[in-house]
């Protein structure tokens, strides 16, 4: 049971059905109750990357390849790439690197940060996500 407001004539009215959508009792339009929802496929919406297709492709892992990439190129010397991948101890290891190199690391994190770019959502999740490697390099 719940009061509605007609969307149509503006007039309130109230329904016993918990159906998501009922016909209006003034004006009989259809109108949206926001009830029933519980079952509706669109509450459980699989998350892919931005700018993938919708179908066809592997559930990935959330973690976009391009985001990877632009935060090793701007970020990188503080290992966020690594933490964004969910490897705490390789992004830990780059920045002692990132100290301990003087700037040598840096080149290695420019070209790394393109190639988490230019490569495919797939083989990005491979080699820096599910890889069982604690510093997952190239
Ligand atoms: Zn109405």
């Amino acid at each position: 049971m719940a009061n509605l407001q007609c969307p149509y004539c503006y007039r309130n009215f109230t329904t016993v059905v918990n159906a998501p959508q009922v016909q209006c009792p003034h004006c009989g339009n259809i109108v949206n109750t926001g009830m029933g929802y519980q079952q509706q496929p669109n509450q459980q919406q699989p998350q892919y990357a931005y700018g993938q297709p919708a179908g066809g492709t592997a559930p990935g892992s959330g973690k976009d390849h391009i985001v990877g990439g632009v935060l090793c190129l701007l970020l990188g010397g503080f290992g966020i790439h690594y933490f964004y991948c969910g490897k705490v101890a390789g992004g830990l290891i780059c920045l002692l690197l990132t100290f301990l190199s003087c700037g040598i690391w840096g080149v290695l994190l420019l070209v790394q940060g393109i190639m988490m770019l230019t490569m495919s959502q797939e083989d990005f999740d491979r080699k820096y996500v599910y890889s069982s490697s604690t510093f997952p390099l190239f």
